[in-house]
């Protein structure tokens, strides 16, 4: 069936001039709505707007502009079917043969900085999803049927059908593209759940666990190939980097690579760990990340000074490790950084001085962050059979409830020191116990089954970093079962700790730290990570 009639409706409006003009010039009558008929019209096409074409305007402010029978029955009438056809006659009713959507912007709305919840729902496409939908339930039989094109690419390929010896488009090319349709529309679903999702499950409050548990009974998460990778953790896993829809697409998620060799499985985990520490820190922080545990977390009056400090945590570690900036990273520290063996670079922006510093090493990833990018909704854990899925631990701890519970206690300094040990205590996998002064961190150990191991293991990496922990503040992920791993922390020189508090030996903990003259601080709330 020759294409008689198509209806054009398109916010990407690439190419669609020359596609109009071809299909005017091989005789087809145009259709189309507001923004895309006048541009069509000031190409000096002849083209009829829906609205008249329907007599019924666009309203709500573009809202309703192709929702009426005579569009929907235009797509949806069976080609081979002599009743659906004398129906349309009866209700004067063109046939649409040819129907060319694209949407609204919803990914590329959300993903702009300060997009405002009115923008993101005014950018929901209603009209185009429901013709798109339409149009591809109706690709028809090898008799005939209803073409629809969702992507410019695809241009050309219909016209080269309609110059073909059948002189429309193809059955194969119809189901091929009605089937691209559906993919597209169920993903653009999917990510508009979920951005809603994520204002559903918003962070929690302050200083309270949710109260109620809100998980739906059926979780829908649409995930998008963005990029296989070379390998997984090891190279004989196979792996590749799928998108959730809350950003846009072309990105790993919320990094846009700069520069550098291909990023790996493990860059691109580690990377999101170092993002997720540095950015929890409110002043200007640089954080060093190996095998998803920060070695040297710092802050600094500038970026440079921030990066030597923490550089200075584990500098064995930090070989070949992820640094991550939560502000501009400029030439001073570029060239600081440059000497190191560094794998992945992370910052929200760079000066012109510093990518020229990077430029000069080429295998060096440098990633800038999207800005704006609200937490995760959700973690997932894959598990056999199965998902668990929790909120992130994005708690603000609300200090005001944090409890001196020893005879000393201690000094503004001291404070300072136990907040910025506690932060990166949680982002450090448990068992976590960090030494930290002056903005620094001093000794991190990680990972261990034993909070006593975990601390003898901090101390012994102070030591090989040549750090003193005289007088060093101390953060433990979660309470002190037993005295003993305090009297290790106390033994290498900490002066005061921090800890959630919460075990049946709280007051043997308490006591022991009263022996030792140690001031400490219960939070109240424990930042397990695993
Ligand atoms: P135009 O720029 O031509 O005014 O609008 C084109 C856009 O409008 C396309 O992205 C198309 O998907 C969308 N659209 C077409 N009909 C409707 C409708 O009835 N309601 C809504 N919300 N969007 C529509």
């Amino acid at each position: 069936m020759k294409i008689q009639t198509a209806l054009l409706s398109v916010s990407d409006k690439t190419g669609i001039v020359e596609f109009a003009q071809a299909l005017a010039q091989r005789g087809v009558r145009l259709l189309s709505t507001g923004g895309t008929a006048k541009l069509l019209a000031q190409a000096g096409l002849t083209v009829t707007e829906v609205a008249q074409h329907t007599g019924s305007p666009e309203i709500l402010d573009g809202r309703v502009k192709t929702l009426h029978p005579k569009i929907h029955g235009g797509l949806l009438a069976r080609r081979d079917s002599a009743e659906h056809l004398k129906t349309l006659e009866e209700h004067d009713i063109d046939r649409i043969d040819l129907l060319v959507v694209n949407l609204y912007p919803f990914r590329e709305t959300i993903a702009k900085p300060g997009c405002t919840f009115a923008d993101a729902v005014e950018n929901i496409d209603i009209g185009g999803p429901a013709m798109l939908r339409a149009a591809a339930k109706n690709h028809g039989t090898p008799e005939g049927g209803a073409c629809v094109v969702i992507d410019p690419v695809d241009y050309e390929r219909v016209l080269a059908d309609m110059d073909g010896p059948a002189g429309h488009p193809s059955y194969g090319l119809r189901l091929e593209l009605a089937a691209k349709v559906y993919a597209h529309t169920a993903a653009y679903d999917g990510a508009i759940a979920a951005y809603l999702s994520s204002l559903a499950q918003a962070e929690p409050a302050q200083d309270s666990a949710p109260e109620v548990n809100t998980w739906p009974n059926v979780l829908t998460i649409q995930l998008k190939q963005e990029q296989t990778l070379r390998y997984g953790e090891n190279p004989h896993q196979s792996a590749a980097f799928y998108t959730d829809g809350t950003i846009g697409d072309g990105l790993l998620g919320r990094y846009k690579q700069l520069q550098g060799k291909e990023l790996s499985y493990n860059n691109i985990a580690d990377a999101d760990a170092a993002w997720e520490c540095v950015r929890s820190f409110d002043a200007g922080a640089c954080v060093i990340v190996k095998h998803a545990n920060p070695c040297g977390v710092a802050l600094g009056e500038t970026a440079q000074e921030s990066y030597r400090k923490a550089f200075q945590t584990d500098p064995t570690s930090a070989f070949g490790g992820i640094i991550a900036f939560n502000r501009e990273v400029d030439e001073a520290a570029a060239q600081a950084i440059s000497s190191q063996f560094v794998e992945v670079l992370l910052a929200p922006s760079y000066t012109q001085g510093a990518l020229d510093v990077f430029a000069a090493k080429k295998n060096v990833r440098v990633l800038s962050i999207q800005p704006g990018q609200a937490h995760n909704a959700f973690d997932v854990k894959r598990v056999g059979g199965g998902w668990l899925v929790q909120t992130p631990d994005t708690f603000r701890d609300n200090t005001e409830g944090f409890k001196v519970v020893t005879q000393v206690q201690p000094t503004a300094q001291q404070m300072q020191d136990m907040l910025f040990a506690w932060n990166v205590a949680k982002y450090v996998k448990s068992n976590a116990i960090v030494f930290c002064g002056q903005g620094m961190t001093l000794g991190v150990g990680a990972g261990q089954m034993s909070r006593v191991d975990s601390a003898r293991i901090a101390s012994i990496k102070a030591e090989n970093a040549g750090l003193t922990l005289q007088g060093s503040a101390v953060a433990s992920d979660a309470f002190f079962p037993f005295r003993d791993g305090l009297d290790v922390v106390a033994e290498a020189g900490a002066t005061c700790v921090i800890q959630p508090g919460g075990s049946v030996r709280d007051d043997e903990v308490i006591a022991a730290a009263n022996e030792r003259g140690i001031a400490m601080v219960l939070t109240g709330t424990r930042h397990f990570r695993h």
